[in-house]
């Protein structure tokens, strides 16, 4: 490789920021973290400035900032960044070509757009980013000629299948889902569902929301969403597809009927490893599958009826505009209030369903309306709550 991977971690608290460090510290010489930021973590923050020497360091949260800033904790010579503008400064900085956005919710929507004006690559990891602001970024990131990779597992399998095939070779996606704890449950088992119940994923050790949303494959339904922008296809040429196991991580079937699928262990090191170095390949970090290993591989399709929100998002993939954006914004709200007790489980659909009829279906007009919307359908889902 000719050039030094310069990276801008945003979110290098979080699981995504974990696994990408596991990734740096089998590669410390071919990447380099150049700046990292978090919402409000600033201890952890300081470890991984001591570890990995980095230099800027941006945390949302201003209290946190200032008291991170008077700590004494992080390297001398820090420079500290703090708010949005600061997260954007962060995914600005000259010497970084790369920025990988992995915090939580709609706040790395400025920063990743920054970061393409800037004509860094990034690599997202955030679902909001697409969802939220699909068109925009896209449209930015063909105006500033760089590159989009995807994080997420899923979109990333896509992402390595496809490879170099001119798009007119592309017939389908076909996305696949672990189906999360209630794969084998009846609707009625699920209507009794407490957060305990939910908080079980057999496959991947993910946060309380995220976990939900597997349960629930609104996570799914976002991914459809995120998969239309990416891949620029509609999402009736997007098939889900659940695959219990989790080592299909997705599938692309071309013109021609062939199938191809990408195939790793359940760690999201695979996907974040080729995010930094693609188009090159490295040893991996984490052992690859084993076919000596008995390894059986099942398929099903989704229940609609069963997972409302992946019905609810297929239909807001197909309406666009706004939709998805009250999609995100309202099963946000609604899993909040399912994990602390004040709704049931099968309440999750109906908020979310309530909330987009609420709104007459538009095209945003900017990011800020965008934001505008997000807000609203979150007041609007409270409301119901
Ligand atoms: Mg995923």
């Amino acid at each position: 490789m000719t050039t030094m991977r310069k990276i801008v971690l945003l979110g290098a608290t979080g699981s995504i920021g974990e696994n990408t460090l596991k990734v740096l510290d089998g590669h410390r010489d071919k990447a380099q973290l150049v700046g990292i930021a978090a919402r409000s973590r600033w201890r952890e923050l300081s470890e991984i400035a001591r570890k990995y020497s980095v230099k800027n360091v941006a945390i949302f949260e201003e209290s946190a900032a200032k008291e991170a800033e008077s700590s004494g904790a992080f390297p001398a010579g820090t420079r500290f960044y703090t708010g949005e503008s600061g997260l954007c400064e962060l995914a600005e900085l000259p010497e970084a070509n790369l920025v990988v956005t992995a915090v939580v919710g709609t706040l790395g929507l400025r920063p990743t757009l920054a970061a393409i004006r800037s004509r860094k690559d990034v690599a997202v990891a955030s679902k909001e980013i697409l969802v939220l602001a699909g068109r925009f970024v896209m449209n930015a990131v063909r105006e500033y000629g760089v590159k989009i990779l995807p994080v997420d597992s899923e979109h990333n399998a896509i992402f390595q299948c496809i490879g170099t095939e001119p798009q007119r070779h592309l017939d389908r996606i076909i996305l696949t889902a672990s189906g999360g704890i209630f794969r084998d449950s009846s609707l009625e088992e699920m209507s009794r569902a407490r957060p305990a119940d939910a908080l079980k994923n057999p496959n991947w050790a993910m946060g309380p929301k995220v976990t939900v949303d597997s349960s629930t494959m609104a996570n799914k339904g976002l991914e459809l969403i995120e998969a239309t922008w990416l891949f620029g296809l509609p999402q009736e040429k997007i098939d889900i597809v659940v695959h219990p196991q989790s080592i299909i991580h997705s599938m692309v079937k071309f013109t021609d009927g062939s199938v191809l699928a990408h195939l790793a262990p359940p760690s999201m090191t695979f996907p974040i490893q080729n995010c930094i170095f693609y188009p090159h390949r490295f040893a991996g970090v984490v052992p690859s599958l084993d076919f000596s290993q008995t390894l059986s591989l099942e398929f099903r399709a989704p229940n609609y009826e069963k997972y409302k929100c992946l019905r609810l998002a297929r239909e807001c993939a197909r309406a666009g505009g706004i939709a998805p954006a009250i999609f995100n914004a309202a099963n946000e709200i609604a899993v909040d209030a399912f994990l602390r007790e004040r709704v049931p489980y099968l309440a999750i659909p109906e908020i979310i369903e309530k909330t987009l009829a609420a709104f007459p279906l538009r095209e945003p007009s900017s990011l800020e309306d965008v934001l505008a919307v997000d807000a609203g359908a979150r007041l609007t889902a409270s409301g119901l709550i």
